[in-house]
């Protein structure tokens, strides 16, 4: 088991001005951040990073959102990182999501849905390292 998950806050939430408040949950819920930044994703970069969903009919619209405006990416560290992440951020459709949870409270819709969490251990691995070098990675 993996103690570490890979998360972005969304273009809908960062524009929406929930930074503050969603790492305050994060932290809040025993995450530790230990890689972070803001940044933009290309329409590539951001093709690349979905790729697992390429033949999904939302693909594109996905792709033109994460790369429409600034993000924040991080690394979080936890016991039972993956799966404890998935239960605070909620479904994936906010209608659908658990009251309390990150997207119920922030999503605007299944599309737009404020964060991103990793599904697995192995796909947690191979997110952070798309978005981080290991030397920007910390142990404190
Ligand atoms: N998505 C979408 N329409 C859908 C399903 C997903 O636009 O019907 C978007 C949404 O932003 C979601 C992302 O594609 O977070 C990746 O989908 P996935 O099924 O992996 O959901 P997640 O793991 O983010 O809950
Ligand atoms: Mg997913």
């Amino acid at each position: 088991m993996s103690n570490r998950t890979f998360t972005m806050i969304k273009p809908d939430a960062v524009k929406a001005g929930h930074i503050g408040k969603i790492l305050e949950q994060i932290t809040g819920a025993g995450f530790k951040i230990v890689a972070m930044k803001m940044t933009q994703l290309s329409g590539a970069t951001a093709g690349a990073f979905y790729a697992v969903h390429k033949a999904r009919p939302f693909y594109q619209e996905l792709v033109d959102f994460m790369s429409s405006g600034p993000i924040v990416a991080a690394i979080l560290e936890k016991e039972n990182a993956v799966e404890d992440f998935r239960k605070l951020i909620g479904a994936t459709n906010p209608a659908e999501a658990a009251p309390g949870t990150i997207r119920a409270l922030y999503a605007k819709n299944v599309g737009e849905n404020a964060v991103h969490g990793s599904d697995s251990d192995e796909n947690a691995t191979i997110e952070g390292n798309f978005h981080f070098a290991g030397c920007d990675v910390f142990t404190y």
